[in-house]
């Protein structure tokens, strides 16, 4: 993937270094991670475990800004979410609508967001709150070692994600979601829902793969690398680690084969329209 050349000038808030060490792996286990990332796992409401917005620990909220400190996770980063944003305000605008660029706010450690504490053991998210994607960089480390193996369009295919959530909440559909959960009768039926809201995310960033894909060179390998990661992620493959044995009726996320599904339909059409995950007839693939 040819990441230098997206354009560059997304809303990047940057809150790393001067901070605290850890990254949230040391600290409880690995299973305690474990657990975090399959509730959480790119989670749009992390609300429920992070808590109301308490503070327990410090917060680090001051924004590095010099501009030596552009390394190549926050270049990468940023070129991304500015692909994003170059994306969707032209679908938007074909649609007769306006795209509001979300802002990505880059942290190590653990930050606070308007959904309550961010840490690095939940993995990045999207508050609707604030209306920004939480990312910490290390989390690559973490695809790297054991969630798909990781690489640059993978990378992009966990941020495009993210976006696609904001792109859920610019349109109402995340709001809808969040109504017909609260009617819910069952807790099956508020995590289904919860599936086909992020069936549509993976959708929407096949969406976006698809318009950057001959700017950015995307070659056979580079698909592979996010298929890779869709299906590490999957819910099934990580209960299936994680305690051995699978139960549908508590996926969030969808299987890994909906995912890897979900993710190629949205980067074979280019078409937001073709992620009618809510369908009556989707069956969510
Ligand atoms: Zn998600």
């Amino acid at each position: 993937m040819d990441w230098q050349n997206l354009p560059e000038g997304g809303n990047i808030e940057d809150r790393r270094g001067g901070g605290l060490p850890g990254g949230g792996i040391a600290v409880g286990g690995v299973g305690g991670l474990i657990i975090a990332l399959i509730a959480l796992f790119f989670g749009i409401d992390p609300s429920a475990i992070l808590g109301g917005g308490q503070s327990s620990a410090p917060a680090q909220t001051q924004p590095r800004t010099a501009p030596g400190q552009q390394d190549t996770s926050y270049q990468f980063v940023d070129r991304i979410l500015a692909s994003t944003n170059q994306v969707w305000s032209d679908i938007f605008r074909q649609a007769g609508r306006s795209y509001h660029d979300p802002t990505l706010v880059l942290y190590s450690g653990y930050t606070t967001s308007a959904c309550g504490q961010a840490s690095s053991a939940v993995g990045p998210f999207y508050c609707p709150l604030d209306q920004k994607v939480y990312l910490d960089t290390s989390f690559f480390n973490e695809m790297d070692r054991r969630l798909g193996g990781g690489g640059d369009f993978a990378y992009a295919y966990v941020i495009a994600h993210e976006v696609g959530h904001h792109v859920q909440d610019e349109l109402g559909i995340a709001d809808q979601v969040t109504r017909a959960q609260q009617r819910a009768r069952s807790e099956a039926e508020a995590n289904s829902l919860s599936v086909r809201l992020e069936l549509q995310a993976d959708c929407f960033a096949g969406v976006w793969g698809h318009h950057v894909s001959s700017l950015a060179n995307l070659t056979q390998q580079d698909v592979r690398e996010a298929v890779n990661t869709a299906a590490a992620i999957g819910d099934d493959t990580l209960q299936r680690q994680s305690q051995g044995y699978v139960v549908p009726d508590s996926f969030t996320h969808g299987t890994s084969q909906q995912r890897v599904n979900w993710f190629m339909t949205g980067f074979k059409s280019g078409n937001p329209n073709s992620c009618d995950t809510f369908g009556q007839n989707s069956g969510q693939l």
